[in-house]
């Protein structure tokens, strides 16, 4: 809890109230597992982080000016270390032709979660003038966008309140494992609700927040079996 006050205290004090990846501590702080990565502010740092990551790297560009990276070609996936440093400039140019004076914060270097087994999922925070904060799920992509598919709740939100959740939506026997898929590991999601939960409720300055996707998994030999690639808040 500590550790979140200090990281909104710092991004209090910018001028813009809209934070990217570089709020992925705030989750950190509160237990939602996110893949290994950093923000380096050089091709030669993107190169260095890149090779102490496992496999493959997702790298993104990080800027309150930019709150769809990929619809800006922002996101490179699958990058291969030695191409770290070149993917690096390339981020940076599409961030200056997209806006020339965008502030870019940096790059993001992150693991890369194996997508095969996951299913993307969106937990994410509203307040609204009558209930309160809403706190929202559903299934990443169509889902959401198109169909509608979302389950919500008033934070904070009880373990049987997040697992009703998982539960009412239309898409959930996605995460049962329909056509022959492994089930996700369903309480790994429903704790990561709660978590979500208990972070906005403690932080009344946090006006919305998304986490899109979480990738859930299925109960694998020991590893985190959720993790939260992206995250986007808007503050106080
Ligand atoms: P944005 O939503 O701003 O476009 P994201 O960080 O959500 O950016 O990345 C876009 C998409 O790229 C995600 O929805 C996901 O499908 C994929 N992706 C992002 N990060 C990772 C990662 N670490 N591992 C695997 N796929 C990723
Ligand atoms: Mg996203």
């Amino acid at each position: 809890r500590a550790r979140a006050r200090e990281v909104l205290a710092t991004v209090r004090d910018r001028e813009d109230n809209r934070l990217g990846v570089e709020a992925m501590e705030l989750l950190d702080a509160y237990g939602i597992p996110t893949p290994a990565g950093e923000i380096v502010d050089s091709p030669e740092r993107a190169s260095e982080v890149a090779a102490g990551i496992d496999g493959d790297a997702v790298m993104k560009i990080v800027s309150p000016d930019i709150l769809h990276k990929s619809d800006i070609g922002g996101v490179a996936v699958g990058v291969p270390d030695a191409d770290a440093a070149d993917t690096y400039e390339d981020l940076v140019t599409r961030a200056r032709n997209y806006q020339p004076d965008a502030t870019i914060l940096g790059v993001q270097v992150q693991e890369m979660v194996d997508l095969d087994d996951g299913v993307e999922t969106i937990v994410g925070m509203n307040r609204d003038p009558q209930f309160g904060p809403l706190v929202m799920f559903g299934l990443g992509g169509i889902f959401v966008e198109v169909m509608e598919d979302t389950a919500f709740r008033v934070a904070p939100v009880s373990e049987p309140e997040a697992r009703e959740m998982t539960e009412e939506i239309r898409s959930a026997p996605l995460l049962r494992g329909a056509r022959g898929r492994d089930p996700v590991d369903l309480d790994a999601v429903i704790e990561t609700i709660g978590r979500l939960s208990q972070l906005v409720t403690d932080f009344p300055a946090i006006l919305e927040l998304d986490v899109n996707p979480l990738v859930a998994l299925p109960d694998a030999d020991g590893g985190a079996t959720v993790a939260a690639v992206d995250v986007r808040l808007t503050v106080d």
